[in-house]
């Protein structure tokens, strides 16, 4: 008999069980009797967890005084061992067995041979199934694959039945229910509480066994077809850089979407009488414990993609394939991710969104930049959240010292509000700088402003006193859209922000498209593109090919700023003919406005971005062309260290303290000094107190910054002496200290400049 067909005969029966007017006691009762029946076992006997201790709740075959007397904890004997690491013992010989205990008033002497498998609920062992034979003889593969479907349909019966307290049985899963701090990386600082929620919710399997094993079938076939279209359509994106899904990930995603093995036990589980969403469960049941012998931490790996495709899969064969976002948030939550799109984010709630846990993540990934424009702490790099934490789980974020406090004791709650109340008081203090102008100490007026992106900024403005809007990311309402914003919709927006910010400053960036902000509706024309989107066709690259699109910008900008000034900033311009050629989209506009009478800006004032090294050689050629120079120290970094700012892998391994970074941008502020240019900093390296030390010690006297980092920024110009940052910067750029962010902590310090 094949293993589907021993299952099958065991399920239809169970199935009627089941269905049955029985009490729980009485189902388990038959349950017993028919799976020793067909397993041709004199003992069969079930364990359920009753508080902390797994219990005897039904046997065939041993003495039935014992049942609801013989107990034992979790660990202890074979069946304890079973349910502490959820995994299959099949013995010929139970007590040769190290863990092997005799219970006399079972009257189990008499048998040899022994299998148990482990009843799993919600990836809990909620229980122990297991099955004894008078010969020595080891159980075929195919009774133990069988004992574990039961196992599975078990689960389902004892959940709904109630019979099992909330607790687990196993040793790696009670950790789940304990307290835990993880650790990770500092993507955005600050506090958060709420209840854990996965992006990617997991499903609950509500029923087993199957009423028509052909449509379950159809199901697992077409949510296959789907899924491989999306493992397809995910991996053209990747091409352009998506969120930072790596390459090897999906390689691997692609290798099992497709893999034969995988769809094939699939469907053998179906033929077994399991339903869809349970036959898919079933296999991955199977693959972890098999994986879990084999204890390789590549394949570890593996594992867990594996795991995420086939959760992916059930979520579409149950039809539930919307992101928690989707769903909408309920209550105060915590995010929890492998990596998300700065798009995905942005869907979620701002209200209830309190703070993002993420697996991958790196400080300027545009998901990062959205956060921290957001105000929601993000720690990033922290190794397997999704098998850590649960569904639920309470959690305490703590952005400044990035640690994820999971299922948190009181003394360490109580704690944490304390620091929440600390850290207000910190906030209040940063809020009274509003009204603050930021003069050095020698009396040197610092330009601080803020950066920007979306409507729900405008407000920000006013609460944290900058001094304008240095960058303001138009891009972000492209990928907010589902659909490209039409012209009228961009006006609008650009109106009410120059309306908002009044007399101060916006300087609109023209869409950066590209790199990982990617648009699903520009999704096919990217697909055909290079493997390095950072590099690739983006920003003003794309805009200046994709020319109409470019142009309703320009209208909608000159239009918006009708009798204001107009700030218009170009990124990634690698060579001056660039600049020259948007500049002439923006001139042919303005042109055919005049013509139309239409009211024009006062004044159109032009800049560039200097993210891409090369201009940096050919400043004394675009500098006459320009207002104002924004130098993007993120994709700057980047390029000057060859290091891909969304791979997590990179995250920690260059500072912008480094005398390479430092020393360049120093020599475009001396390249660019007494030429009328207006030079900021508008990258993430300038909201960082240590790092805005430093740009002040190299000549940089405007920089444009994530909000929340106005206050302390302002804080600190108010500290510092120009004249003595320069001087201790020339020596330390002369001669590079081995740590440079240790020279500035301490030179910070003896000053009591606090640094992040
Ligand atoms: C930068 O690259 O530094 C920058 C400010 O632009 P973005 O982060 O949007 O690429
Ligand atoms: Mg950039």
């Amino acid at each position: 008999m094949t293993a589907a067909a021993a299952a099958r005969s065991i399920l239809t029966q169970l199935h009627e069980v089941m269905a049955s007017r029985l009490h729980a006691q009485g189902k388990l009762n038959q349950v017993v009797d028919i799976i020793g029946e067909a397993l041709d076992s004199e003992v069969c006997s079930i364990y359920l967890l009753r508080e902390g201790m797994l219990e005897l709740y039904a046997t065939r075959g041993l003495n039935q005084s014992a049942v609801h007397v013989t107990r034992m904890g979790v660990g202890e004997g074979l069946t304890g061992t079973i349910a502490s690491n959820v995994e299959t013992l099949n013995l010929a010989e139970a007590t040769a067995h190290p863990e092997f205990q005799y219970r006399p008033e079972t009257g189990e002497e008499k048998f040899h041979s022994f299998a148990g498998v482990p009843i799993v609920r919600r990836e809990r062992a909620i229980g122990v199934l297991t099955v004894q034979h008078v010969d020595p003889r080891r159980y075929e593969e195919v009774e133990i694959e069988a004992l574990q479907t039961v196992a599975m349909v078990l689960a389902e019966l004892i959940d709904n039945a109630g019979l099992v307290d909330g607790e687990d049985a196993s040793g790696r899963d009670a950790s789940l229910s304990e307290p835990n701090i993880l650790s990770g990386l500092s993507l955005v600082k600050g506090l958060a509480s709420g209840v854990a929620v996965f992006h990617q919710p997991r499903i609950t399997i509500e029923h087993t066994v199957a009423e028509d094993t052909e449509a379950e079938r159809q199901r697992v076939y077409l949510a296959f077809d789907r899924m491989r279209e999306q493992i397809d359509q995910m991996a053209a994106q990747a091409e352009f850089g998506v969120g930072g899904e790596h390459e090897a990930v999906l390689e691997t995603y692609k290798m099992f979407a497709y893999d034969e093995g995988w769809s094939r036990r699939i469907n053998e589980a179906i033929d077994s009488g399991l339903t869809a969403e349970a036959a898919i469960e079933r296999v991955q049941q199977r693959t972890r414990m098999r994986m879990r012998e084999i204890d390789d931490p590549l394949l570890a790996d593996r594992m867990h993609d594996l795991e995420d495709l086939a959760n992916r899969l059930l979520r579409m064969v149950s039809g539930q394939v919307g992101t928690a976002a989707s769903m909408g948030l309920r209550e105060d939550a915590i995010l929890i991710a492998r990596n998300l799109g700065p798009a995905e984010l942005l869907e979620y709630d701002r209200r209830r969104l309190k703070g993002v846990v993420l697996e991958e993540g790196s400080l300027t990934a545009h998901v990062v930049i959205v956060a921290r424009a957001m105000g929601v702490p993000v720690v990033g790099r922290v190794a397997n959240v999704r098998s850590l934490i649960r569904e639920g789980d309470r959690i305490l974020l703590d952005g400044d010292a990035a640690r994820v406090s999971v299922r948190p004791p009181p003394s360490v709650i109580e704690a944490f509000e304390a620091r929440f109340a600390k850290n207000k008081e910190r906030q209040a203090v940063y809020a009274k700088l509003r009204d603050v102008e930021p003069f050095t100490k020698d009396g040197t007026r610092i330009t601080v402003m803020m950066n920007a992106g979306l409507r729900d900024d405008i407000p920000t403005l006013n609460l944290t006193g900058a001094d304008g809007i240095g960058l303001f990311r138009t891009e972000f309402q492209f990928l907010v859209a589902a659909t490209m914003p039409q012209r009228e919709r961009q006006t609008r927006l650009y109106r009410d922000i120059l309306e908002a910010a009044g007399d101060r400053p916006v300087i609109f960036r023209t869409v950066d498209i590209g790199g990982d902000k990617t648009l699903s509706y520009m999704r096919s024309e990217y697909s055909e593109l290079d493997e390095n989107p950072a590099m690739g066709w983006r920003a003003l690259r794309l805009a200046l090919e994709r020319e109409g699109l470019l142009k309703a910008q320009a209208r909608s900008l000159i239009e918006a700023a009708a009798g204001k000034t107009l700030n218009v900033m170009f990124p990634l311009v690698s060579e001056p003919w660039e600049f020259d050629a948007a500049r002439q989209v923006f001139d042919q506009q303005l042109a055919f406005l005049k013509q139309q009478k239409k009211k024009l800006p006062e004044q159109i004032r032009y800049g560039a971005m200097l993210e891409v090294p090369a201009l940096a050689e050919v400043l004394d050629l675009i500098m006459p062309k320009l207002s104002f120079l924004s130098i993007g120290t993120n994709d700057l970094t980047q390029f000057l260290f060859a290091a891909d700012r969304s791979n997590p892998k990179l995250a920690e391994r260059y500072d912008w303290l480094s005398p390479s970074i430092l020393r360049f941008i120093r020599r475009v502020v001396n390249t660019t000094a007494g030429n009328n240019v207006d030079v900021t900093v508008c990258g993430e390296m300038g909201g960082r107190r240590l790092e805005a030390l430093a740009l002040l010690g190299i000549g940089i006297r405007r920089l444009s910054i994530t909000p929340a980092a106005i206050g302390p920024i302002k804080e600190l110009v108010c500290k510092v002496d120009l004249a003595e940052i320069g001087e201790a910067m020339t020596g330390w750029l002369a001669e590079p200290p081995a740590n440079m962010r240790q020279t500035l902590e301490d030179w910070a310090a003896d000053r009591d400049i606090e640094f992040d």
